[in-house]
């Protein structure tokens, strides 16, 4: 009887988000529409500006989606073949995907265990003269150890670039994560926590000469019409989107509060032997994901899949390991923090319209999952 009216839960519920901003997005869309400008134009440059703004750069740029910002990123700080990249091998494939793109090698870096971010104190030792910049990823939401990859940052003289695409929003030590390294990288897909209505992305930087090249680079090496001064590729923010970015930007922080709120109630009801997310002092977690730590996920996803509860694994297998880089010669081992958590995590549904009626549905599941299977579980 129960299970016959209750209703699945996903992991995002995107449709629960645009109801509430149903009419103001249909407004601004009809205005792009009328205005008959639909690549770079007036609400692309208004997007820019307020975006800028919220995460505290000097300049930002909507590109066409959040792996291109990277590529962008690296392009703008020529980095290119023979050169190395320093990352983290636990992430969406894209951040080393574009590293690989431009022609250089990513070099990967394990993770902090209760972070799951690169973990700054493995870094020297990957260090080599080739390397030229440190790709550092806010994975989840939260904020990576700003401070400790800036000081050997500065110390090697390498560039950082700041995978942002989960995390807008989120502070490190009250600065905004995307205007603390050169350039920051951020994705509107759909499911972030600022999405679009299909694909977008943005850089922002603090550097006007990064900022000039990238304003060219995003489109065809130009900033005067058929006057090509490099080459650059087709990566513009379309009006529509930008658009409905503009609208959706104005509800982010109420919508990061709410994620965090479900966080905060997932953290106090669920069983004190799961590894919780850990928020270490001065880094901010706005919570892309919620993701647990534990031996038995995939019994647990199950169970939570036979009670019509999404549940999701980011990200099944380190980058380190994925077959398009097999040509790097990584062994299994490598990086036994991240392989370890690939086996180990599992995300939980989190979205800022998430009633409280489902999360108390989705805390008493896996409550007496546990306490059907006793100690030996643990
Ligand atoms: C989503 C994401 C990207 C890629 O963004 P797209 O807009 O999908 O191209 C890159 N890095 C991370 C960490 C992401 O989560």
């Amino acid at each position: 009887m129960k299970e016959e009216i209750m209703q699945p839960i996903p992991m995002v519920d995107l449709q629960a988000e645009l109801n509430l901003l149903r009419t103001p997005i249909l407004e601004i869309m009809t205005e792009v529409l009328d205005s008959g400008n639909y690549v770079l134009g007036e609400k692309g440059e208004m997007f820019e500006k307020l975006a800028a703004d919220y995460v505290g750069a000097n300049y930002a740029l909507g590109v066409a989606n959040g792996t291109d910002a990277l590529v962008l990123a690296l392009k703008a700080l020529n980095i290119g073949p023979k050169d190395e990249v320093i990352t983290t091998p636990f992430t969406f494939f894209a951040t080393a995907e574009a590293i690989a793109e431009v022609g250089a090698s990513p070099v990967f870096v394990d993770i902090e265990a209760d972070t799951y971010n690169l973990d700054p104190a493995q870094i020297e030792a990957a260090i080599t003269p080739k390397t030229k910049a440190i790709i550092v990823v806010h994975l989840y939401g939260r904020a990576a150890n700003m401070k400790e990859i800036m000081f050997l940052a500065e110390k090697y003289n390498l560039r950082v670039i700041e995978d942002a695409c989960q995390a807008i929003g989120t502070e490190f030590e009250g600065k905004r994560v995307g205007a603390i390294g050169d350039i920051g990288c951020f994705s509107f897909f759909p499911s972030k926590n600022l999405g679009a209505l299909g694909d977008a992305g943005l850089v922002t930087t603090n550097k006007k000469t990064l900022y000039e090249t990238m304003l060219k680079l995003r489109n065809h090496g130009s900033d005067k019409k058929y006057h090509h001064s490099l080459i650059g590729m087709n990566s513009r923010l379309d009006e529509m989107q930008a658009a409905i970015l503009l609208v959706k930007l104005y509800y982010l922080d109420i919508f990061l509060d709410k994620r965090k709120e479900v966080a905060r109630r997932y953290t106090k009801n669920l069983p004190g032997f799961l590894l919780k997310p850990n928020v270490p002092s001065g880094r901010e977690h706005t919570f892309h994901q919620y993701c647990i730590e534990l031996d038995n996920r995939d019994k647990l996803a199950a169970e939570l899949a036979r009670n019509h509860i999404a549940s999701a694994v980011y990200y099944p297998v380190p980058l380190h390991l994925q077959e398009a880089f097999r040509y790097l010669n990584y062994k299994k081992g490598a990086f036994p923090v991240a392989e370890q958590a690939a086996n180990r995590i599992l995300a939980l549904p989190i979205y800022p319209m998430m009633t409280s009626q489902q999360q108390g549905l989705i805390i008493s599941t896996i409550n007496r999952f546990f306490e059907g299977k006793g100690n030996e579980e643990k």
